[in-house]
């Protein structure tokens, strides 16, 4: 059983570019916007807090 609580920890998510399936590491707090660093593809924007990921989170690294 998986348990989220990490309320005031801030995690590195690993996460899947939808459009051309690179893997790559986006900061859960990221204050500037993440793009995919191979196309290009918008994945993270900065919310003032935690980013607004818009990939898809394959894991969540502590
Ligand atoms: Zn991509």
């Amino acid at each position: 059983m998986v348990r989220l609580n990490r309320e005031n920890r801030s995690a590195f998510l690993k996460v899947k570019c939808p459009d051309c399936e690179n893997e790559q590491i986006v900061f859960e707090k990221a204050s500037t916007v993440v793009e995919c660093s191979v196309c290009g593809r918008l994945l993270a924007e900065p919310r003032g807090g935690k980013a607004d990921i818009k990939a898809e989170i394959l894991a969540v690294l502590e």
